[in-house]
């Protein structure tokens, strides 16, 4: 037998590793220090009451014979379903229940969503990149192109007209740059779509963190419909990161090569997938009830305003960061023209402060360093103050 060769494709990712090993060998040659993480992805706070008690009620359902539930629809109850396409509602998005299909996760949605496509096509993603797009592409054979983000486009790579692409990544607020796209600039992107018979996957994972008027779905843009898959998540908008659900949204209407999309997708699921547990998806709906969207907000705004004061620290030393508004994530350029690794081992040496390096996100990276509002907030407040100090100086 023979094994996917194209795993031999995977450019191994150390970066979370050395991380570690780096912040193990400073914490042991000095354990007096108080190292501060502002480099973790993952969130922080509790769930919300509300969502935990509809989990709790929905555990009581299962000790019931009358209440009891087994394998759950495909594509998630129809309650939960309905739930999202309400939330779309809200802001002014309107997505038909039966075009939403609940997953585990926008993790398993943008790397599966690949069984549906032609091993042939080409695949564009930006880079720096959210590395599932990548991985799960290279697993698959296909070829993989490269659209640029830099400081010239604001870590928005912008469709070159040039260039063909079948399936295109987009992330906004984006992983790792927090940059979000405005409504022209995602206009530009279906147009190309369109023109090239693409398809978009659009992950909003962090939709939730939009403050400004940029859109929160590719569908509140014209066209959309025509070309795009979103994924989002109840990760980082309601803490479910170790919950696990999604949900990913299929205009019933999109086509591509003779064949419907969400049909598709539904036989891929109802194949390889069965479904999320019946208090999990209690849960999510949970968080789209009036309460819970008031719930939810709460620790949403402590993130944001983690993200506000990094954001305001960089403003004051004069540092260029996109990111911070839209997004808990903060992607500053290094100072003093450092790489990324160099900056990462100063501010850890010098601060006690660690970040991610942006060389581990693609080439354009390189130069540039990831900080998040997930941790906790005094915690913040000090790891800022060390920053300032340092690059004060
Ligand atoms: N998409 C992006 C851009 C992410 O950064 C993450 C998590 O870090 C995910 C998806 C994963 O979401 P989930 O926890 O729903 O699998």
């Amino acid at each position: 037998m023979k094994v996917n060769s194209n795993f031999d494709n995977l450019v191994p990712n150390y970066l979370f590793a050395e991380i570690a090993k780096r912040v193990n060998d400073y914490h042991k040659a000095n354990p007096e220090k108080d190292i501060i993480r502002l480099g973790i992805g993952d969130v922080t706070l509790p769930l919300a009451p509300i969502v935990i008690e509809a989990m709790k009620k929905g555990a009581d359902d299962l000790a019931a014979k009358e209440t009891f539930k087994g394998y759950p629809d495909y594509e998630g109850y129809a309650f939960v379903r309905e739930a999202v396409s309400g939330y779309y509602k809200s802001f002014g998005v309107s997505v038909d229940a039966d075009e939403v299909l609940i997953s585990d996760g926008a993790k398993s949605d943008c790397g599966n969503i690949c069984d549906i496509f032609d091993k042939d096509n080409t695949v564009l993603v930006t880079d720096p990149v959210y590395p599932v797009y990548v991985d799960s592409n290279i697993m698959a054979g296909r070829k993989i192109i490269y659209a640029d983000c830099n400081k010239s486009n604001n870590f928005k790579a912008m469709p070159d007209s040039s260039v063909h692409a079948d399936i295109i990544y987009l992330c906004s607020p984006n992983n790792p740059t927090g940059a979000a796209y405005t409504a022209d600039e995602l206009k530009a992107w279906i147009d190309y779509a369109i023109k090239n018979d693409a398809i978009i996957l659009y992950d909003c994972a962090y939709e939730a963190f939009i403050t400004e008027d940029v859109p929160r779905s590719i569908f509140a843009v014209e066209g959309a419909r025509q070309c795009a898959i979103e994924f989002c998540s109840l990760s980082k908008t309601a803490g479910f990161t170790g919950t696990r659900c999604g949900y990913t949204v299929i205009p019933k209407e999109l086509e591509r090569d003779g064949h419907n999309i969400y049909k598709l997708w539904y036989r891929r699921q109802a194949t390889k997938f069965n479904g999320v547990s019946w208090p999990v998806q209690c849960a999510a709906a949970a968080v789209f009830s009036e309460e819970g969207q008031r719930q939810i907000r709460v620790n949403l705004e402590y993130y944001k305003e983690n993200a506000r004061i990094i954001a305001q620290a960089l403003d004051e030393l004069g540092i260029y960061y996109t990111g911070g508004k839209n997004s808990p994530y903060i992607w500053l350029e290094c100072p003093k023209g450092l790489k990324s690794w160099e900056f990462f081992d100063l501010l850890l040496e010098k601060a006690n402060v660690v970040g991610t390096p942006g060389a581990g996100f693609g080439k354009n990276g390189e130069g540039f360093f990831r900080l998040t509002s997930f941790g906790d907030r005094d915690k913040t407040i000090e790891a800022v103050k060390r920053i300032k100090e340092l690059l004060s100086e």
